[in-house]
């Protein structure tokens, strides 16, 4: 099974959970692991940043 990433625009083959999750979800939208990576990598950063407030 493949989806595509709404990000990257690439087929990725998703993880047993994210299976899972699509089966349950059919329409939630998908990202693969790189971009998931990133955001959260991006995710943390803005935090630390919001932290130095
Ligand atoms: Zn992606």
């Amino acid at each position: 099974m493949k989806v595509v990433c709404i990000l990257c625009d690439r087929f990725f083959e998703p993880d047993r959970l994210q299976t899972k999750k699509l089966h349950k979800h059919p329409h939630r939208i998908q990202i693969c692991t790189e971009c998931h990576d990133r955001i959260s990598e991006e995710t943390l950063a803005r935090q630390e940043l919001h932290s130095n407030d």
